[in-house]
């Protein structure tokens, strides 16, 4: 599998799998190959667990708004999960680089590419482009769902259309309330 120079794909795949947790371990290889990745995973003890911990883990990054502490945050990650980059040709993708040691779990693997993938993308893109859905903040919405911005301009705030409708009806109604008192 491909890191790209903005650990993108990564990234998406951390968010997808915190926005919409797979029932099984199967359900979470099925997501790591909805977003390009195709080696097999040794199978561990107790896979399923182990890899919602790391998303637990990478989900006090997203909600971490300090650049300082959120470097740190990730840093630990980083030294936790990954290693010495590594020239592989597995599965016939053509030589790319794995941040990690060979043969590992599908925990240790999301530790890994997650890590990488988040301290490319935030390094690249931007510190700040990574958070959860605006819409949350709004008194009694409940959206939690986490957004990766990758847009041009970098003020993607919402984690999808309903949201900044649902939000943007919310501050027009607030607006009319103001000006009708
Ligand atoms: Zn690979
Ligand atoms: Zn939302």
């Amino acid at each position: 599998m491909h890191l790209n120079p903005y650990g993108e794909y990564a990234v998406l795949m951390a968010a997808s799998l915190a926005n919409d947790w797979p029932e099984t371990r199967e359900g979470i290889v099925a997501r790591t190959r909805d977003f390009g990745m195709t080696m097999e995973f040794r199978a561990g003890a107790d896979d399923r667990a182990a890899s919602r911990a790391v998303l637990d883990e990478w989900l006090r990054v997203v909600d971490e708004r300090d650049p300082q502490t959120r470097a740190s945050l990730l840093n630990a990650a980083l030294a936790a999960a990954s290693a010495y980059p590594r020239l592989t040709d597995h599965d016939g993708e053509g030589w790319h680089l794995h941040y990690r040691d060979t043969d590992q779990t599908l925990p240790h693997v999301l530790a890994a590419v997650i890590s990488v993938g988040t301290a490319l993308h935030l390094t690249t893109r931007g510190m700040h482009r990574l958070g959860r859905c605006g819409a949350g903040d709004d008194a009694g919405d409940g959206c939690r769902n986490v957004v990766v911005d990758v847009t041009r301009n970098g003020r993607q705030r919402y984690c999808s259309v309903r949201c900044a409708n649902r939000s943007a009806v919310r501050r027009h109604r607030a607006r009319g309330r103001i000006t009708a008192s």
